[in-house]
This record gives C-alpha cells, sequence and structure tokens, in this order.
C-alpha cells in the first residue's frame, strides 16, 4: 500500500503533481515572456510594418490586405506557439503520464484548432479594424460590445458544436445512472435535456465530468475516463457541483467578469495603440502593423487580472461544493471523489497559498476536503 497523507493523498503522487505543476508555470512564465518580447521586437524592428507593405503590395484594398497580413502573421505566430504547446501540451502531459494522446491525433487537434481560430479570427480581426477606420475614437466600446454577444453565444455552442470537434459523444447507456442523475437535477430544479457519455480514454486519463450548455444545449457530460474509475456516488457528487454552478448562475458571473476584464484590457488597447503612433511609425489606429502590439496587451492584462479572475473563480467553486455537499449529502464520496481526482488529473492538492492564490481556479484539494470535514461535523453536532 502506498503513503498517503492526512487528508488521504498518495504521496508519491503528489510529489510527482507537483513537479507538474512547477514545470507548467515555468513553462507558462517563459511563453509569456517570450511573446511579449516577440511583439516587441516585430513592431521595432519593422518587421511588421514590412508585413503590412507586402500585403498591400498585393491587395491595396485595406479588406484584402488586412486578410493577407492576418494569414502569414497568423501562421508565423501559430509555428512558435505550437513549439510551446508541444512542449507544454504534449511533451510534459506524456512525461507525466497524463495524456495518453498519439502524436499524429494531437497533431491533427492542432491543425484544427489552426483552422477554426483562424476563420474566427479572420472575420473578428476584420470587422475590429473596419470600426478602428469608421470610429477610431470609440472603436473599442464597439469592439467590446460585440465580443460579449460572441462569448455568449460560443458558451451557447460550445457543447454542441465546438466539442464534438475532439471528442466522440453517445447517449450514456447506464439506465441507473441515468436516472439517478435526472433525479439529482430535478432535485436542484435544474432542465438538463440528455446524459452523454464522451469518449476521452483515447486522449487524456483526465476524468471530466460537466454539464454544459445554455437553454436547450444544456446537457451531463461524462467521460469515460470518470465512468470507468468512478462509484455512482462520486459521479452523482461531480455532477451535484455541477449542479451548483448552474443552481448559483456561475457561468452568468463568470461571463459578467469576463465582460468587465474584456472593457478594460480593450480600453487599455486603445491606449497603448493611441501612444505608440510616432513611436513605431504606424499610418494610423486602424494600421494592422500595430496587431502584434494588440496581442500583446490583451496577453498582459490577462495575466495580471488572472489572480483576481481565479480568486474569483476559487469563490464559486467553494460555493458548489457547499451546494454538493448539502445536495448530494455524500461527504464521504465527496472525499474519496476528491482524492481520486486530484491523483488522477495530476493535480497538486497542496500549493503554497501563493501559488493557489495566482494559478488555482479551483480550490486546492486539501481545501476542499477541509470543507467536506467540516461538513460532517456540523453534521455531527446539528
Ligand atoms: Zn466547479
Amino acid at each position: 500500500m502506498s503513503e498517503v497523507d492526512e487528508y488521504g493523498f498518495n504521496v508519491a503522487i503528489q510529489e510527482k503533481a507537483r513537479r507538474y505543476l512547477r514545470e507548467k508555470i515555468l513553462l507558462n512564465l517563459f511563453e509569456l515572456t517570450f511573446f511579449t518580447f516577440a511583439a516587441l521586437f516585430v513592431v521595432f524592428s519593422g518587421i511588421s510594418q514590412a508585413l503590412r507593405n507586402y500585403a498591400k503590395s498585393y491587395v491595396s484594398d485595406p479588406w484584402g490586405y488586412i486578410a493577407v497580413y492576418c494569414l502569414i502573421g497568423y501562421t508565423i505566430f501559430w509555428i512558435f506557439s505550437l513549439i510551446f504547446k508541444f512542449l507544454g501540451n504534449y511533451l510534459i502531459e506524456h512525461k507525466y503520464g497524463v495524456s495518453v494522446q498519439t502524436l499524429s491525433s494531437w497533431l491533427k487537434d492542432q491543425a484544427k484548432i489552426y483552422v477554426g481560430t483562424l476563420a474566427f479570427l479572420l472575420p473578428v480581426v476584420e470587422l475590429i479594424y473596419y470600426s478602428m477606420r469608421k470610429t477610431p475614437t470609440i472603436w473599442w466600446l464597439i469592439t467590446w460590445f460585440f465580443t460579449c454577444i460572441g462569448i455568449a453565444f460560443t458558451m451557447y455552442i460550445f457543447p454542441v458544436v465546438i466539442m464534438p470537434l475532439f471528442y466522440k459523444f453517445e447517449p450514456l447507456k447506464d439506465k441507473e445512472l441515468i436516472e439517478r442523475l435526472v433525479r439529482l437535477a430535478e432535485k436542484a430544479k435544474v432542465k438538463v435535456v440528455g446524459v452523454y457519455k464522451m469518449g476521452a480514454a483515447a486522449k487524456t486519463r483526465r476524468a471530466i465530468g460537466a454539464l454544459t450548455g445554455m437553454g436547450n444545449t444544456r446537457r451531463i457530460l461524462l467521460s469515460d475516463t470518470l465512468l470507468d474509475n468512478y462509484t455512482k456516488d462520486e459521479i452523482e457528487g461531480v455532477i451535484g457541483h455541477e449542479l451548483g454552478h448552474h443552481v448559483h448562475k456561475h457561468i452568468g458571473k463568470i461571463m459578467v467578469a469576463l465582460m468587465i476584464i474584456m472593457l478594460i484590457s480593450l480600453y487599455l488597447v486603445n491606449l497603448a495603440l493611441r501612444n505608440s503612433l510616432d513611436v513605431f511609425g504606424f499610418e494610423g489606429i486602424a494600421d494592422i502593423a500595430n496587431l502584434p502590439l494588440f496581442g500583446m496587451v490583451i496577453n498582459l492584462v490577462n495575466w495580471v487580472s488572472m489572480p483576481v479572475l481565479n480568486s474569483f473563480s476559487r469563490r464559486l467553486e467553494r460555493q458548489a461544493d457547499e451546494y454538493e455537499l448539502k445536495l448530494v449529502d455524500k461527504p464521504e464520496a465527496f472525499i474519496s471523489c476528491m482524492v481520486k481526482i486530484c491523483n488522477q488529473n495530476l493535480r497538486y492538492a497542496n500549493p503554497h497559498p501563493l501559488i493557489e492564490a495566482f494559478f488555482y481556479d479551483h480550490p486546492s484539494g486539501r481545501n476542499r476536503i477541509k470543507l467536506a470535514r467540516k461538513f460532517i461535523e456540523s453534521k455531527k453536532t446539528a
């Protein structure tokens, strides 16, 4: 029997999880630094401006040369980001045995992401720069407004359009489990339109249980990696937690938080682009050559806002845990499930409070088990 700590976590696996987390964080920091300097470099050296001129020599119309610029620029960016993704998303995940995806399947996914992102990004960038040309003073407000609609729309179509591109889904066959989950949803007064099994085992060892979509795309997703390794009580707990998110309208709250951060980001982009006009010899705010700066500011704001957003997210996760404990009322299953998830998903359960504050969007395993223990105590005294 392998050694476990006071919370029940496997000591050896947790040590591995700690190293895994550290490598991921270091790589992310390196990536942030790299792309920040790369963005500054391409506008300082005039590479971006040269690419714009090159694109212009083909098509003089702004819609046209912006498309050419984006196509070439994004492809170069993608190649560099692929290197980082290969290290972080493939190599490290394999080294620690989290991912079992083959390289060819992984590359296929990356190609899909490339095409998908380009198809999405191209019209977005075109419209942003169009609004910069037409309304140079308030383009960021207009862009923000449409981004909000875009975020809501993406969340709506995500489970039905995006997820199936990467995972296979089929209706769950386990009658008893379906009944238990549907009954749980009814108890929480949440309408779900289906329970699906998600084929994740070919790609990852992570267990995934989710309640996704909005309105009539709302569905329960259970990965095969979850179904195969967890008891029905534990799975009920996972879905109980997800129901907690819905009952407390967390998706809406997260969306509002994202929108606020987006508004601040776009305002700061506007400031940065305005103040860099003369420095880099841009032809005005609507000059596509400033796109690397645009991306850089968004990326930096993302990082700076990460602890704020994560602290908000942890609060909501705690609320969902509290809801689950009351709704499902199986705290022992909650604890055993938490231990399994942290081990299986290689989540480090015992991080330094600062690491948790900055990087954890869920409370650490240790803190979540503490919550369940408190619940057990409160039931004893009640
Ligand atoms: Zn959650």
